[in-house]
């Protein structure tokens, strides 16, 4: 299969409807329906699973062309997307409980989830969820926030809290468990199209089989650094391609648009040409920090400071970039009929991501000091 052309082509569509989709907020269920019954869906699954294969590189590349379509679907997708990434590297290295979701996905399941609870905020090593133990499994009851793809997700996975103080429970759940359900509260201003819903647990079962007592990131190993590495290298990828896609625009812009009375279009003034060299030279710092570290990471196990800092850099770069080109466009560019408007806000949301920037900081800041990230005091007086 030839990926980069799906993606490209996939982009294409996308394209057409990423204003309408932006402007209603409305979840673009049409584009969930066409990446599924296009391959896009399955692309990190094993081949022998049903799926496309592809490693990490390939899909940053192939998220990066998706995003400059609509960097919403891309996002979205993401959270399924990520996820089966690092269960298939999980797989290569003989756990074989990775096996049942790429199975699934295989088959055209779609997965998404949440590990954000309103009190304990992007603190992914606790949930204020609560899960109490029963009969044959747990008992939830709670509500999550920032579930993007929720209109479209067949299989739920996120974290709760044990009752029994024996730390966190990570679970996944069928859509239709009774007691399950997904609010529609999602009216932002960035990534209007992501379906980020809130999930509501109304005692809802969750078969033991189903869960597993302790995060898989609470030690740093292969199987934790590969889950933030799909996470953190897939979502930066998004972010990266949408501020390629607003530059494209905006050197389009300035290159076409001949002011009455200048003999040459607006690219030839100085500030432009300067303008349009910075926005360059972040965006290949960017994609070199990104697509270096996702080589490097083939043949060892990254220090976490390495794969945050791809998240740090890319997701900074991609809002200064997208704000450079916005006052390289001008006035025109606060209009909603130009996608830069939306890509403004689309942008603004790469940051809010864990590890968001001030977390980043710490944990560089510790690294680069040779501070040890669990030293106590946690600030000096
Ligand atoms: C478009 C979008 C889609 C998303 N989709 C998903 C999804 O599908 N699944 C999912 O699980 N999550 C998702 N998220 C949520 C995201 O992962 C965060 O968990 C969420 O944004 C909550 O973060 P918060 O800033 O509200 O958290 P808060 O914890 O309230 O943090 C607020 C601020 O305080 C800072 N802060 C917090 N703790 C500390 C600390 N210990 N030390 C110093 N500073 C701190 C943070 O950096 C942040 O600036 C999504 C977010 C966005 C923007």
């Amino acid at each position: 299969m030839d990926v980069m052309a799906l993606a490209e082509e996939l982009a294409g569509e996308l394209a057409t409807r990423a204003a309408d989709v932006d402007r209603d907020g409305r979840f673009p269920t049409e584009n969930i329906e066409l990446l599924r019954d296009r391959g896009y869906m399955k692309l990190p699954v094993p081949v022998e699973l049903g799926g496309g294969g592809v490693d990490l590189e390939t899909m940053c590349h192939a998220q990066r062309v998706l995003a400059s379509g609509c960097a919403s679907t891309a996002l979205a997708v993401n959270m399924h997307l990520f996820g089966l990434g690092a269960a298939a590297e999980a797989l290569t290295d003989g756990q074989l409980e990775a096996r049942m979701v790429l199975q699934l996905a295989g088959q055209g399941i779609v997965i998404g989830g949440s590990f954000t609870d309103a009190a304990t905020g992007l603190n992914v090593r606790a949930s204020s969820t609560p899960a109490e133990r029963v009969d044959g499994g747990y008992r939830i009851n709670g509500r999550k926030a920032f579930c993007s793809l929720a209109p479209a997700l067949d299989v739920f996975y996120g974290t709760a809290g044990l009752t029994d103080g024996s730390g966190l429970l990570l679970f996944a759940i069928g859509r239709d468990a009774p007691g399950l359900s997904f609010i529609d509260s999602w009216d932002t201003m960035s990534m209007r199209g992501t379906g980020s819903w809130d999930v509501v647990f109304d005692n809802v079962f969750v078969p033991e089989i189903m869960g597993q007592v302790g995060a898989p990131w609470e030690v740093w190993d292969r199987r934790s650094e590969a889950m933030l590495s799909w996470f953190v290298c897939t979502l930066s990828a998004v972010y990266l391609g949408l501020a390629e896609a607003a530059a494209r625009f905006a050197f389009g812009h300035v290159a076409t648009r001949k002011l009455t009375g200048m003999n040459h279009p607006l690219a030839r003034q100085p500030g432009m040409i300067f303008a349009a060299g910075e926005v360059d030279a972040q965006l290949r710092a960017a994609r070199a920090t990104l697509f270096d570290t996702v080589r490097r990471r083939r043949d060892q196990v990254l220090p976490p400071a390495e794969v945050v800092a791809v998240k740090y850099v890319v997701t900074n770069a991609a809002v200064a970039v997208v704000e450079r080109c916005f006052r390289m466009v001008g006035g025109s560019a606060i209009y909603r009929r130009l996608p830069l408007e939306r890509m403004f806000r689309d942008v603004q949301a790469g940051p809010l991501h864990p590890p968001t920037n001030d977390l980043a900081l710490e944990g560089l800041g510790r690294e680069a000091l040779g501070i040890p990230p669990d030293a106590t005091p946690r600030w000096g007086d």
